[in-house]
C-alpha cells in the first residue's frame, strides 16, 4: 500500500486528503499545474492546480446538477455551449439529451483534455460524438463574439476564481454569456461551496442578479470537493426553474445516478442560513 496522498489544501485551514494509488499524469501546461491519479475511493482523479475537480466515482452529482436543470427548462435545447469542461463530463451530459444537435465547447487548457482523454476516459465518454466541436481557447474571448449565433443553453464548468477561471466570474462576462442566448435560453454556472467559500458564492449571486432578471441558486452534494455542500445557479429572463417539462426529464432520467424530478424540484430549495445572505443582498 503507497503512503503516497494528494492533499487539497484549502487557505492554509482546512484540507481534504486521498491515498494515491498510482500516478498516473503529474505536468504543468502553460495555465496551471495537472495531475491525475487513481484512488481506492474515487477511482481515477484530476486535480488542477492542488485542487480536486473530478472523479470517476463521484463526478456524477456535479455534471449531471450543472446540465439537466438548465437543459430540461430552457425554451429549446438544440445548441449547447460549454464554457471549461475540459474533462468532458459536462459535454457527455448535454449529448445524453436527444434534442440536442449542436455542442460547443470552448476549453482554454488543450493540455487537461489531452490528460483527461487519455487517462479519465470513463468520465468523457463523448468526445468522437459529432455533434461536439472542441475549441481550445478563452471562453472569454469566445462569448465576446458577436457574429456568434444563439445559444439555448450556455454552461459554466470553470475552475474556481483563481487563475484563468477568474475571467468567469466578472460581469462583463455574465453579461456577454447574456447576450449570446436564445429567447427562453438558460444560463448555468457552478457556484462553488455556499458553505465554505461564501463570499464566492454570494459575490457570484450579487453579479448575476445585476445581469440576468432571474437568478436562481440550487444545491446538492458534492462528495469530493472541499465542505462536500456545492451550489450551481440557473440564470435565465424569465425562465421558471420549476417548470421543467417533465418529458425532458424523463428522456434523460433513467441513465442519471443522481438528478430525478424529485432531486429537481428539490435542488431549489433554499437553506435558511443563505435565505437571509440573499435576502440581504438586495
Ligand atoms: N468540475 C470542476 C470543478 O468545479 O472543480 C471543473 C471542471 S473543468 C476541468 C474546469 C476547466 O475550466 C479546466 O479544465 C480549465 O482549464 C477550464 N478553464 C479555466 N478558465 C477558463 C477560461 N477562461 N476559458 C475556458 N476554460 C477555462
Amino acid at each position: 500500500m503507497s503512503d503516497d496522498w494528494y492533499v487539497e489544501d484549502y487557505r492554509g485551514e482546512f484540507r481534504v486528503g486521498l491515498r494515491v494509488k498510482e500516478w498516473l499524469h503529474r505536468g504543468e501546461s502553460e495555465y496551471q499545474k495537472i495531475d491525475v491519479f487513481d484512488s481506492e475511493v474515487f477511482g481515477r482523479v484530476l486535480a488542477l492546480d492542488g485542487v480536486l475537480n473530478a472523479s470517476e466515482r463521484a463526478e456524477f452529482f456535479y455534471h449531471e446538477m450543472l446540465v439537466h436543470p438548465a437543459m430540461v427548462t430552457a425554451a429549446a435545447a438544440r445548441r449547447v455551449l460549454i464554457i471549461g469542461g475540459g474533462d468532458g463530463g459536462t459535454a457527455r451530459e448535454v449529448l445524453r439529451h436527444p434534442t440536442v444537435e449542436e455542442v460547443v465547447m470552448v476549453e482554454i487548457d488543450g493540455a487537461v483534455v489531452d490528460a483527461c482523454r487519455r487517462h479519465l476516459g470513463a468520465i468523457g465518454s463523448a468526445w468522437e460524438d459529432p455533434r461536439l466541436e472542441l475549441i481550445i481557447g478563452d471562453g472569454a474571448a469566445y462569448v465576446a463574439r458577436e457574429e456568434l449565433a444563439p445559444f439555448d443553453v450556455i454552461l459554466l464548468d470553470g475552475t474556481d476564481p483563481e487563475g484563468p477561471g477568474e475571467v468567469l466570474y466578472e460581469n462583463y462576462f455574465y453579461s456577454q454569456c447574456r447576450a449570446r442566448l436564445a429567447p427562453g435560453g438558460v444560463f448555468a454556472i457552478q457556484s462553488a461551496s455556499p458553505f465554505l467559500m461564501r463570499e464566492v458564492f454570494l459575490r457570484a449571486q450579487r453579479r448575476l442578479r445585476a445581469v440576468f432578471a432571474d437568478v436562481r441558486p440550487y444545491f446538492g452534494p458534492a462528495p469530493l470537493y472541499c465542505s462536500g455542500l456545492w451550489s450551481w445557479t440557473h440564470c435565465s429572463a424569465g425562465v421558471d426553474p420549476l417548470a421543467a417539462d417533465p418529458a425532458r426529464i424523463e428522456a434523460i432520467e433513467p441513465g442519471c445516478d443522481y438528478y430525478n424530478r424529485e432531486i429537481h424540484r428539490a435542488a431549489f430549495a433554499v437553506p435558511n442560513f443563505l435565505r437571509r445572505e440573499l435576502a440581504g443582498l438586495g
